[in-house]
């Protein structure tokens, strides 16, 4: 499996990076071995100080498709949970300044950290309606709703599909609402959808 993930899809957010809003979807892979391993304790990475969280929804695909019809696009997902897109913010600054690829601050080992639960989308209501957010130590820190996604999930993954055959299996990231910022040892990070607890692990 790969995971797609999809970049500045919050406009609040792309204006805390002092970035743009694009006017195509942005996306970027991280491999298999991104995927925190069920039941694995999270290590705060030695090659990072500034290792930030970013939570998304993230939509889980259940049949090969290429060439998409956005129309069709949601037949395509069997479920939704939540997953946090780690950032190894100042490698990333780095990369970005000399206009490099950011694999380094993305698709690292155990960068992404996907929910144990995830809800088949036949549940969930419409994408849409749907609120998530990040609590840290008990205080939420990120706040999003699915309806203020720059481009919608339909959109996403037919444009995706363009590209890159998404399979059964694969995880597409959608975005992080603003509110992103620094995690540190000793962090309890709490994720949820529609305030179903979908997240909770510990930063070692
Ligand atoms: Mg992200």
């Amino acid at each position: 499996m790969k995971i797609i993930c999809i970049g500045k899809n919050y406009a609040d957010h792309a204006k805390e990076l002092n970035s743009a809003v694009p006017e195509e979807p942005v996306f970027f892979l991280k491999p298999d071995t991104a995927v925190l391993p069920k039941q694995s304790a999270f290590f705060y990475p030695d090659f990072t100080n500034n290792l930030h969280h970013e939570i998304e929804i993230v939509l889980k695909i259940g049949k090969n498709g290429k060439h998409i019809d956005p129309k069709f696009a949601l037949t395509y997902v069997t479920e939704i949970g939540l997953g946090i897109d780690f950032t190894a913010r100042d490698l990333q600054e780095k990369a970005k300044q000399k206009g490099l690829p950011w694999e380094i601050a993305k698709a690292f080992d155990n960068a992404a950290v996907v929910g144990n639960t995830f809800i088949p989308i036949a549940s969930t209501g419409a994408i849409p309606e749907l609120n998530f957010r990040l609590d840290i130590n008990g205080n939420t820190v990120q706040n999003g709703k699915a309806s203020d996604m720059v481009f919608p999930v339909e959109t996403l993954i037919s444009y995706v599909s363009k590209f890159i055959t998404l399979k059964k299996g694969d995880l597409l990231f959608t975005g992080t609402p603003a509110g992103v910022g620094p995690v540190k040892i000793g962090d309890r990070l709490q994720g949820y959808l529609m305030d179903k607890k979908l997240i909770d692990f510990k930063i070692n």
